[in-house]
């Protein structure tokens, strides 16, 4: 069966680069996206928060899509530091990446914290990448489908839908160490988040979700991994800290 979702890049650029190295690198990005007028793909990159409003400068005219790497679930008020929903959609965001394992571990975010971030997100007419993954010792216990279950439903707010909606599966193994899961365990970890979508969101919302693969996705792996059914892009660290490797990585999809 056909299904009607276009491949999602996303670029994590975690706690990287200065004012110059965004600009260019966005720029770069911007330069290779306007010449490529049959993409099959959507490029989003996600900045830290420092850099969300050069970078949206440099992509400005372009297709690339504007992104962040967390926010706080409250619309404002007094919570030093933190930076809002409202703020990035503000700054021109269309995706705010939350959950993901480095937040869940350094700064203890529960499934609840992430759900009320997801849902703060949506509410801004923004889209939530949910970022869920398996510890390795979960993977070796045999756990993964049951972790992955239970995050993705105390994680997707109710109701979600497929406008608003990007689950990334990342296995926290796999994040910056070169590792990847076998593509056979990719396939059936993306299978069962395809079946609890359905189950939460109706077969009509959740077949036009995007669910991204994201763990040491570089481009020699990406061709394999995004050719599998049901992985419908990926959310990329490292490797999207180079113009080029970003960009071969986007190449590969089909
Ligand atoms: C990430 O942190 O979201 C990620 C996928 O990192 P990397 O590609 O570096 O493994």
């Amino acid at each position: 069966m056909s299904v009607p979702r276009r491949p999602l890049i996303a670029g994590n650029w975690k706690m990287n680069g200065l004012r110059a190295d965004g600009g260019s690198l966005a720029s770069g990005l911007s330069d290779l996206m306007k010449n490529k007028t049959d993409a099959v793909f959507d490029l989003a990159v996600c900045p830290p928060f420092t850099l969300i409003a050069a970078v949206g400068d440099a992509l400005a005219g372009s297709a690339i899509s504007l992104g962040a790497q967390d926010c706080h679930p409250a619309e404002n008020g007094a919570y030093t530091g933190d930076v809002s929903a409202a703020m990035l959609a503000d700054l021109g965001c269309d995706f705010v990446i939350v959950g993901h394992s480095e937040r869940r571990t350094n700064h203890e975010e529960t499934d609840t914290a992430v759900q009320a971030k997801a849902a703060a997100v949506q509410a801004q007419g923004m889209a939530a990448i949910i970022c869920i993954g398996e510890t390795e010792e979960q993977r070796d216990g045999g756990k993964t489908l049951d972790v992955v279950k239970s995050q993705l439903a105390g994680s997707v707010p109710e109701p979600s839908a497929a406008a608003n909606t990007v689950i990334a599966y990342e296995p926290i193994w796999a994040i910056g160490t070169g590792r990847t899961p076998s593509t056979d365990e990719v396939r059936e970890v993306h299978a069962l988040i395809r079946a609890e979508l359905t189950a939460a969101l109706g077969a009509e919302e959740a077949v036009g979700v995007r669910v991204l693969y994201g763990g040491s996705m570089n481009p020699e792996n990406a061709g394999d991994l995004l050719a599998l059914e049901d992985v419908d892009g990926g959310l990329i660290g490292g490797a999207s800290l180079t113009a080029e490797d970003f960009w071969a990585i986007a190449q590969s999809c089909v």
